[in-house]
């Protein structure tokens, strides 16, 4: 299989072909096509995988079939990725910005731990993509410097390390923050009870991958 025959457009495989990438990985294989297709998705993938560009390409991909043009008011955040820690969601955004150079879309970081001002210009531009920690997110929803209303795509990356870390009280306070109809994505290493829990309260009939 090659990246276009997973339903990518030339303007996102010419990014990936300059990172060096010949070819997709097995979780690349099975989770572009079911998420460009609107499905939910449980994966079950080790950092190491491909994991990353495994969700991040099709939700480019969805993206860039966006006319931004005919946007009439300000465009709104409509995809959120949430990570346990700033150096997952840093690592992240990089990803989105390297594999989404060729298209119009807009992504930012934000996390703890560093001054929230800055964070606060950046909310006030256009932001299609937002990767962000739990905390941080919430200071912000606290501050009212974040509109929520358009994420129609939800992430949530190493789900298992984000429980481990405590931060399942502020996933669960987010998430009815959020628009009931949307697309979720949940990626963990380990299924324990508590993240079956979690997903079954957050995925709608979801294709499930194991790599
Ligand atoms: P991840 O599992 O998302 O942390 O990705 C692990 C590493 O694999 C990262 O450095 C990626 O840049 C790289 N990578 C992801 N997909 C591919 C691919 N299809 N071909 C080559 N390298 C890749």
């Amino acid at each position: 299989k090659t990246f276009a025959q997973l339903g990518l457009s030339p303007a996102i495989v010419r990014a990936l072909e300059a990172q060096g990438y010949t070819s997709p990985t097995p979780i690349q294989i099975e989770a572009i096509p079911a998420v460009i297709a609107g499905r939910d998705l449980l994966a079950a993938a080790q950092t190491g995988t491909g994991k990353t560009a495994g969700f991040t390409l099709p939700i480019l991909e969805l993206l860039s079939r966006i006319d931004f043009s005919r946007v009439p008011h300000k465009a709104k955040i409509r995809t959120l990725i949430l990570t346990p820690t700033r150096e997952l969601a840093s690592q992240v955004e990089e990803s989105v910005r390297v594999y989404g150079q060729h298209i119009d879309v807009k992504s930012t970081v934000i996390f703890g731990g560093v001054n929230i001002n800055p964070q606060k210009e950046r909310l006030n531009r256009r932001v299609d993509i937002l990767v962000a920690t739990p905390g941080r997110l919430l200071d912000h929803i606290g501050q009212k410097t974040i509109d929520l209303s358009g994420v129609d795509t939800l992430v949530l990356d190493e789900a298992d390390r984000m429980l481990d870390m405590g931060f399942i009280r502020d996933i669960r306070r987010i998430l009815p923050l959020l628009p009931k109809v949307r697309q979720n994505l949940l990626f963990s290493a380990t299924f324990s009870a508590e993240i079956k829990t979690l997903a079954a309260g957050i995925l709608n009939d979801p294709v499930y991958i194991e790599v």
